[in-house]
């Protein structure tokens, strides 16, 4: 029988005394999720901002998704890959039609998923590019964050990602995010074999490229026979108001990489998507995962996605994402505590008038969750706010004027 705790001190204190410190959370313990609220374990409501990374697009503890989580459940939940399951083909196939792919990988982690590509275009580079053996490079981006592997922060250019964790992985360059003369210096080496990257820069604080960035990234990938491997793990699944990031610019990547939202927050599902000649050249034995499209994950990825799709929650995030942009610009002509706003559909980041050392931010989403509002700053003066996709009109005006609220109350 698992205790309960009732107040919000005793939770805090205990995950100090007996977790490991390597997160900095707002002292607020919830305990309860419905749509695009959360409850602390006081009983306070708050909007939810986050949404834990934008993995829960489709709002907390979905009732639909839920229940293809509790059938499932019952029925049969892991049995590894040594066998077959009768519902991971369903989901591959599903999945596949959806984004428009040949084949599917399925992980856990976005970190998982990531690796996953990694391997896949090296591979692809020795046996479709001849590159000399051992000798593959990927290309990345300054600002980039894909998760917290050793190999992924090889590719950081974070110091607080990489600091004391060295020695790191070859074969990565490098380059400036959003400069295309850049890319194609890089991309012109022969022994590239992918570009790995995030088609809006969630984690460095929500960094949209210039339009025709991505475009001009895929142009330069087929010239130089290069991979396109595109992170969408938090841009992907309706956050910036298309199924993903990448639709905006027209752009289909030639790995497909997603997480987080394909279970709406119920558990860790993630998956790259390619088509055969890159997915083949992985055989039996060379990559894998006990738990990666377990018959559960299965299930719930395939209802996750239907409700995004059934609920319309891409077109929901682009028209309330120009609400959201065209208030935050109103209201920085009443203040200057923000100066700037950006963003694409409902991931957005405001940008706070102070060094990127400043307490500012921090002491602002502290006086949000006073208000009943929950963020968080990402990287200094930045707070990135990512409320689920289900939201409404009136919701949202509800949290713009709590944002603006507490913006001027700091
Ligand atoms: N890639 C991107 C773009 C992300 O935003 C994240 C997480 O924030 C990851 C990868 C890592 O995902 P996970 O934490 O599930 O490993």
């Amino acid at each position: 029988m698992v205790e309960s705790i009732t107040a919000s001190r005793d939770a805090i204190l205990l995950e100090d005394k007996y977790g490991a410190h390597n997160y900095h959370p707002l002292p607020v313990v919830l305990s309860k999720g419905e749509g695009v609220f959360l409850w602390d374990v006081e009983g306070k409501r708050y909007y939810d901002f986050l949404s834990a990374y934008s993995a829960v697009n489709q709002g907390h503890c979905h009732p639909r998704i839920i229940q293809a989580l509790v059938d499932q459940a019952k029925q049969l939940t892991l049995t590894s890959r040594a066998f077959y399951n009768d519902k991971l083909g369903l989901a591959e196939k599903y999945i596949c039609e959806t984004f428009g792919y040949d084949k599917a990988l399925f992980m856990n982690s976005g970190a998982e998923a990531n690796e996953t590509a990694i391997k896949l275009a090296r591979k692809w580079g020795y046996l479709h590019k001849n590159i000399p053996d051992n000798e593959a490079v990927l290309v990345a981006v300054k600002k980039n964050f894909h998760g917290r592997t050793t190999t992924i922060i090889s590719a950081s250019t974070d110091p607080s990602s990489r600091k004391g964790f060295g020695p790191f992985m070859p074969g990565f360059e490098i380059v400036d995010y959003d400069n295309v003369d850049a890319l194609e210096k890089a991309l012109s080496n022969p022994n590239v074999c992918g570009l790995w990257i995030e088609p809006i820069q969630g984690e460095a604080g929500v960094y949209v490229p210039a339009e025709g960035y991505l475009k001009a990234a895929e142009t330069l990938c087929k010239k130089y026979n290069v991979l396109l491997m595109m992170d969408e793990i938090q841009t992907g699944i309706a956050r910036t108001g298309k199924w993903l990031a990448s639709d905006h610019e027209g752009v289909k990547p030639d790995m497909l990489i997603l997480g987080k939202a394909l279970s709406g927050g119920v558990l860790p599902i993630s998956v790259v998507l390619a088509n055969d000649s890159i997915m083949l050249v992985i055989k039996p034995g060379e990559h894998g995962s006990t738990f990666g499209g377990n018959p559960l994950a299965a299930v719930v990825c395939m209802e996750a996605l239907q409700v995004v799709k059934d609920e319309k929650l891409a077109e929901n995030a682009e028209r309330l994402g120009k609400i959201f942009r065209a208030r935050m610009q109103d209201f920085m002509k009443r203040t200057d505590k923000i100066t700037l706003v950006r963003g694409k559909g409902l991931l957005n980041a405001i940008v706070i008038n102070d060094t990127p050392q400043s307490e500012t931010a921090w002491n602002i989403c502290m006086k949000f969750a006073e208000n009943g509002l929950l963020a968080k700053p990402t990287h200094g003066n930045i707070i990135r706010l990512a409320p689920p996709l289900v939201i409404t009109e009136e919701q949202l005006h509800e949290c713009c004027d709590i944002i603006e609220k507490s913006v001027l109350a700091v």
